[in-house]
């Protein structure tokens, strides 16, 4: 099954009104690659702003709560984001599970909360430094996908991101054979789950990716796209990425 590469950005904690003009050139550099998706996740009080000044790109949330209302201060829901223009979100992001201290399970709740109000849906997962270091990186990814997937999971909302959190923000990334093994291993573990839906699902690899490696892991098995944190918040280092996944 051929699955369309999706450019994702994460924009985390920065940002504002000021720099929305970034998404200006990210918008005409996602519409003059029309084979590839691109999608970027910001802080909430810019979904507004970002999907009116933008209407032809992807705008999202970084996160969303499990509930759809109740006594959660400080916390959004998928309708509330979705209503100020996202159309899909960021869930079980490691900076989220690392700060917030939330959980795969967690994550799955997330997910169907959002799925359920139409969101499209970006699960992270990734190992720690020293779970690769005991070599236990595919067993902590295999167990975080097993508890994080919905069952109905299928590629028309669902993306999965394999994100290991020594390589976010970094600098630092696996060699191509680490990226393409645990890829291969969330593909046989998403077939396991979900059946023949696993072969639409979409798997982001996510962590220093740049201009400068973005076209050799995307051309990795099992890799149909990136997320990207750092080079995704200005269009000179966002749209060489976008340009390097339309030309594949
Ligand atoms: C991320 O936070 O999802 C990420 C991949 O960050 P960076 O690209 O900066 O490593």
């Amino acid at each position: 099954m051929t699955r369309r590469k999706l450019v994702a950005g994460n924009w985390k904690m920065n940002g504002s009104r000021a720099t929305l003009h970034e998404l200006d050139a990210i918008a005409r550099a996602a519409a003059a690659n029309p084979g590839i998706d691109v999608a970027v996740a910001i802080p909430a009080t810019l979904i507004e702003p970002a999907s009116a000044r933008v209407p032809g790109l992807a705008i999202g949330a970084e996160d969303v709560h499990a509930n759809a209302s109740g006594a959660h201060t400080g916390c959004l829901s998928a309708a509330m984001v979705r209503e100020a223009g996202a159309r899909f979100t960021i869930v079980g992001h490691s900076e989220r599970r690392s700060d917030q201290h939330e959980t795969s399970q967690d994550a799955w709740g997330k997910a169907a909360a959002a799925h359920k109000e139409g969101l499209s849906v970006i699960l992270c997962c990734g190992e720690t430094e020293a779970e690769r270091d005991a070599g236990r990186a595919e067993r902590v990814v295999q167990a975080q996908i097993e508890k994080s997937v919905p069952d109905n999971a299928d590629g028309a909302w669902f993306t999965l991101a394999y994100e290991p959190r020594w390589a976010i923000g970094t600098g630092r990334t696996p060699t191509h054979d680490e990226i393409g093994a645990i890829h291969a291993i969330a593909r046989a573990k998403l077939r396991m789950l979900v059946g023949d839906a696993a072969a639409g699902i979409r798997i982001l690899y996510g962590g220093s990716v740049t201009g400068a490696n973005a076209a050799a892991i995307l051309a990795i098995d099992n890799v149909d796209g990136a997320l990207i944190g750092g080079a995704s918040l200005t269009a000179e280092k966002f749209v060489p990425i976008i340009e390097a996944a339309g030309a594949m």
